[in-house]
């Protein structure tokens, strides 16, 4: 079976195609259209500039993904209904309906951060019971994986900033372009992670175990860098950018492992586009090396976003049995991926 995926929730416009054998997913196409650079100049993404470059993409980028497959029209769409911008969605869902219907084809509504655990199983195979690490420009959350045809439960999230959002931030502070993520990365290599105690937030006795806090360290570093300047002090890039990352990526991974121990579980999964940091892949496979457990990230063009990541869910929903999404599925901006907190 051909399951297409659609993806728009947030700049990038994706569109990918799997073939789905009853178990495993097959990557056939992956077709990515991004509007990031539009973007730059605001430093951060502009809602209304997102869903206009989503309208011009999604055809262009449709039509490579089904030569890229070499298929007229798959078996089922899949879509991502949510959580994202609002408008963006609309572009992508309205879309797969169109598609749906002149294809005479079942449309399968499905949750973006479902998908970003989903991807993993193209290069990796079929998921055991796991907890799922996300942290992106837009998310920062611990999920709970049974299996990938049933409901993701949600342990904790960010109470503030995602973290991708904390790097933008503190790279903006640095004068290092955006998206920041990268260059933040690219500096801290030079730099003393010890230099600068950065506050751990939300490690507290009282705190929630698995919710995240980022915008008191992107405080804490403000303040650091405006103490620094208004003394006549140097302040050293490298540094700030080591010290900064070494807290983002030590609160993480602590309290992704903690995860994993409550849960009982023995398999870490990390998505989204902030996985692509240095610091946050090294540190998460030395404390999953340590503690017995297996860590599975896919490779970066799957953990930032696109649309084989969505067709994969949609293909173990399908082959969970669930029923197609009637043609009036609306989108749902603010979509929980859970059905209880934890
Ligand atoms: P969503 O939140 O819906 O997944 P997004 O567009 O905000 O979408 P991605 O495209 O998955 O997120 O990832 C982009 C984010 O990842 C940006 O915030 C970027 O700065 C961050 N990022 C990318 N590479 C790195 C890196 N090496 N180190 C730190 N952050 C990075
Ligand atoms: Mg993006
Ligand atoms: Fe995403």
């Amino acid at each position: 079976m051909i399951v297409m995926g659609i993806e728009s929730s947030c700049d990038e416009t994706g569109v990918g195609v799997v073939e789905w054998d009853g178990e495993t997913a097959t990557l056939l196409a992956d077709e990515v259209a991004s509007s990031v650079d539009e973007h730059a100049r605001y430093g951060g993404v502009v809602p209304e500039v997102a869903s206009r470059a989503h309208l011009q993409a999604m055809v262009p980028t449709m039509q490579r993904a089904r030569e890229a497959a070499g298929i007229d029209r798959p078996d089922a769409i899949a879509v991502t209904i949510g959580p994202g911008l609002a408008g963006a969605l609309l572009v992508g869902v309205a879309a797969a309906k169109a598609y749906a219907l002149a294809w005479d084809v079942p449309l399968y509504a499905v949750n973006h951060l479902g998908g970003h655990v989903a991807v993993d199983t193209l290069e990796h195979g079929p998921m055991p019971p796991a907890v799922a690490l996300l942290v992106s420009g837009g998310h920062t959350h611990l999920l709970g994986v049974q299996n990938l045809s049933q409901p993701i439960v949600e342990m904790g999230t960010t109470v503030d900033d995602a973290a991708g959002e904390a790097f933008d931030k503190v790279a903006r502070l640095l004068d290092l372009g955006y998206p920041g993520g990268p260059a933040l990365d690219a500096a801290a290599r030079d730099g003393d992670p010890a230099a600068i105690a950065f506050p751990r937030g939300m490690t507290g006795p009282r705190d929630a175990p698995y919710d995240f806090s980022f915008s008191g360290l992107k405080t804490a570093v403000a303040r650091y860098v405006e103490g620094r300047v208004r003394s006549g002090a140097p302040v050293s890039v490298p540094d700030v950018a080591a010290s900064f990352q070494e807290a983002v990526a030590d609160v993480l991974t602590a309290k992704a492992l903690r995860a994993c121990r409550d849960r009982g579980v023995d398999t870490l999964v990390l998505g989204g586009g902030a996985t692509a940091n240095s610091r946050i892949r090294s540190l998460a496979a030395e404390r999953t090396a340590a503690a017995g457990i297996e860590l599975r990230v896919p490779k970066p063009r799957l953990c930032t976003d696109n649309g084989v990541m969505v067709a994969t869910l949609g293909a173990h929903v399908i082959g969970g049995g669930a029923p197609p999404s009637p043609l009036t599925v609306a989108t749902d901006p603010g979509m929980s991926v859970q059905i209880s907190k934890l």
